[in-house]
């Protein structure tokens, strides 16, 4: 029997099947109904978790960071990835406010 691709990742866009058996044990891996793989998923729970603002720009970048970027992303979620990507890290943060302070301390 084909594989029905009943269920589209919230993510990539990509079709793919979710077995009634997975969508019935929704409690033992949920991220199969939302999105085709882990990653998808993982950047699925970043992107809701910072647009609900449970989590910062900082902690949202270190979490994409971490999971593999499919190559295409549905537009409202690139667009929030986009946001948390273009953050500036901590180090370059830090560069930024020893150039501040040098500035600061020559004006005095
Ligand atoms: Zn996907």
């Amino acid at each position: 029997m084909a594989q029905k691709m009943n269920a589209k990742c919230s993510i990539c866009g990509t079709a793919y099947h979710v077995c009634s058996t997975c969508k019935s044990t929704k409690t033992l891996t949920p991220w199969r109904t939302i999105a085709d793989t882990i990653d998808c998923y993982k950047i699925f729970t970043v992107v809701k978790q910072y647009t609900n603002k449970e989590i910062t720009k900082d902690k949202a970048k270190e979490m994409l960071e971490k999971a593999v970027m499919p190559k295409e992303l549905e537009p409202h979620i690139k667009a929030v990835v986009d946001e948390i990507m273009s953050n500036k890290t901590k180090s370059e943060k830090l560069a930024e406010k020893a150039e501040a302070k040098t500035k600061n301390n020559s004006e005095q």
